[in-house]
């Protein structure tokens, strides 16, 4: 019922918020039902937690993701 293997591919992409609303949907359900990605994925977000305290970042991700959603009303 898990492929875990795919959720090698849609991770990364996931947490740097560049797939499409479907996919995130898709990864979202994943994550919900799979205890082996959950974890895993929160391993990863906390590892890049770690990661953003030593880079200063202009705009935060989920800011730009806010504007990017306010510049497409045709969705
Ligand atoms: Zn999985």
């Amino acid at each position: 019922m898990c492929n875990c293997d795919e959720c090698e591919q849609w991770m990364q992409p996931y947490m740097d918020r560049v797939l499409t609303d479907a996919e995130r949907a898709e990864a979202e359900t994943h994550l919900n039902e799979c205890t082996y990605c959950r974890k895993r994925y929160r391993f990863e977000e906390h590892l890049r937690q770690f990661v953003h305290q030593a880079v200063i970042e202009p705009m935060p991700v989920e800011l730009k993701q806010k504007l990017a959603d306010l510049r497409t009303p045709l969705m």
